[in-house]
């Protein structure tokens, strides 16, 4: 039995043909991304069983009757991408916010003019529980029929006891019938709501005491948005530590509109993630990458706000901080559900090579979640979740612009989306 095999018998599942496979682990092949050429993957219960050289296919390894058999005709194969950041769940839109900005109108103005968050804030309030759960189970099919196969979502457009709450449940009511993996979080430090204006103390008591009880059951973490003209670093730990009391692990928006000190706080309280980071100085990457705490790249977000600037790669490349990319999917400043868009503006627009984008939106993204090495690469003993390209490279997710490449998306093994452009997906005899 060799590394890319963890065991013996019949499969149901074998994707064979493939002119090349990123698995995503550099132990299995070519390079960083583990490249291997003329491949196939084998999969039982959900889970890798081979990965690897078609030609070393152990013949114990044969399908099971019944099993969905896929020929690959030469194109290449990589792992399902893992969004790590969204607030998939919304009502309304802002579409109206996002012209004014190509008119020369500023986020934060769009804010303080009642736009911004709060106003979503309202429209999600307002809406009925089926608009807010069909909204949010629309847009993690638009994510799946790109190649998303597991996928983070906020709350943070409630902003109260009953409608975080009813966000979550929305999320979960999405997820039960989605084939996405959904990763939730609370977020109800997404920004202190506008009747607590004066009584910021007063929204945190309310988060920390009657919020958290209510909705940690529902999420895996919580994350706040430390940040000018959200909350403070001193607000921003009161929530992180609440919501470790409840069990949940951090995540925080940090460093995006300056160097607010977000990214000092989540490598002090361990956070999984610190994501955005537009600044981010050595000292800061370096406490990162001591924390094992990964930066979280949102390049759509500062494309789409025109600010001109990026994350400073450099620095945390540098530092050796694990890097992951997320699509920041929202109303305000990214509506976007594709992880390739968000690929290909981290190597153009965010300064990532390549093969640094397609690990961040898959092994690094899965880290970012708390995930690695169970979703994220193609070996042994992972989902078997990955995206057959339209392509025979896995360059081309950067360079073929502005197409849908996922051909066949795969989720624990079965077909969770088919273009059905020539590609035999039907279950074998
Ligand atoms: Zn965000």
């Amino acid at each position: 039995m060799t590394a890319a095999q963890v065991r013996a018998g019949p499969v149901d599942f074998l994707l064979s043909g493939i002119g090349q496979l990123v698995t995503c682990h550099p132990a299995l092949g070519e390079g960083p991304l583990g490249v291997v050429e003329r491949a196939a993957v084998a999969a039982a219960g959900g889970r890798v069983v081979y990965a690897g050289p078609e030609a070393g296919l152990p013949p114990d390894l044969a399908p099971a009757s019944g099993a969905t058999r896929i020929d690959a005709l030469g194109q290449a194969v990589v792992p399902g991408f893992v969004d790590a950041h969204t607030h998939l769940v919304f009502a309304g839109d802002r579409a109206d916010e996002f012209a004014a900005r190509l008119r020369g109108v500023g986020y934060e103005q769009a804010q303080a003019a009642g736009g911004g968050i709060n106003r979503t804030v309202r429209h999600t309030r307002a809406a009925a529980d089926a608009e807010l759960r069909r909204a949010t189970l629309d847009r993690l099919g638009l994510a799946l029929r790109h190649g998303t196969t597991t996928l983070e979502a906020k709350s943070g457009y409630g902003l109260t006891v009953t409608d975080e709450r009813r966000s979550l449940e929305a999320l979960a009511w999405a997820a039960e019938r989605s084939r996405v993996e959904v990763v939730p979080t609370f977020l109800g430090a997404h920004l202190i709501p506008e009747e607590f204006a004066d009584d910021r103390d007063g929204y945190l008591d309310l988060l920390e005491h009657e919020m958290l009880p209510a909705c940690a059951p529902l999420a895996s973490f919580v994350d706040a948005f430390c940040d000018r003209g959200a909350l403070t670093v001193a607000e921003s730990r009161r929530v992180l530590e609440a919501g470790a009391r409840h069990g949940l692990r951090g995540k925080l928006h940090a460093n995006e509109l300056g160097s607010t000190g977000g990214a000092a706080l989540a490598a002090e309280l361990g956070c999984v993630s610190a994501d955005h980071l537009l600044f981010c100085d050595q000292g800061e990457a370096k406490a990162l990458a001591a924390a094992g705490t990964v930066a979280v790249l949102l390049p759509g977000t500062s494309f789409l706000l025109r600010t001109g600037r990026a994350a400073p790669v450099e620095v945390l490349r540098d530092a050796g901080v694990t890097l992951a990319l997320g699509t920041d999917c929202n109303p305000g400043t990214c509506y976007c559900e594709s992880m390739q868009l968000v690929i290909a503006l981290a190597c153009v627009h965010g300064g990532l090579t390549p093969e640094e984008a397609l690990l961040a939106a898959t092994d690094g993204a899965a880290r970012a979640l708390g995930r690695g090495g169970q979703v994220g690469r193609l070996s042994p003993g992972a989902a078997c979740d990955l995206v057959l390209l339209a392509g025979r490279s896995y360059l081309d997710l950067p360079y073929h612009l502005g197409v849908n490449l996922a051909k066949v998306v795969v989720k624990g093994g079965r077909v969770a989306a088919d273009d059905a452009a020539g590609v035999p997906a039907e279950a074998g005899p």
